[in-house]
């Protein structure tokens, strides 16, 4: 009998579907990955927050050369965005061509597919960020 193998996709369903970080609970600095000590004040506690899903444009750039790996999605977007409650996003454009885009734009983030996993064809998907549907 064969043994299914269960995606990594769907078990970390939940993480990928929000956008979720660590907060520090001193001093409020967000991190996107549960750190031992926070960067800004070093204190050792954190509570996981959900980040808001909608945003401004602050920056963005083309990537024309990318990291191994993702060589077949270029040229692509990304973006610095900066969310309702101030923290600071990088992440993938989607949804745009670069001569729509505006500075101070409202960005909503979408869950997309990321990239598929040469060996065993696991699909990743995580956030990117669009243009919001007003
Ligand atoms: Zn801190």
């Amino acid at each position: 009998m064969f043994r299914i193998k269960v995606p990594r996709f769907w078990r970390y369903r939940e993480f990928r579907y929000r956008l979720s970080a660590w907060k520090c609970i001193h001093c409020g600095e967000v991190h996107f990955f549960k750190p031992l000590v926070c960067r800004r004040c070093r204190y050792r506690e954190f509570s996981e927050v959900t980040l808001p899903y909608t945003g401004k444009l602050l920056a963005y750039t083309i990537v024309r050369s990318p990291p191994a790996g993702f060589e077949e999605y270029a040229p692509y977007i990304i973006g610095l965005i900066e969310l309702e409650d101030g923290t600071r996003i990088v992440s993938q454009l989607a949804d745009v061509d670069p001569e729509e885009l505006k500075i101070g734009m409202k960005m909503e983030a979408t869950f997309k597919r990321i990239r598929e996993d040469g060996v065993d064809k696991i699909i990743a998907y995580g956030y990117k960020f669009r243009p919001a549907i007003q």
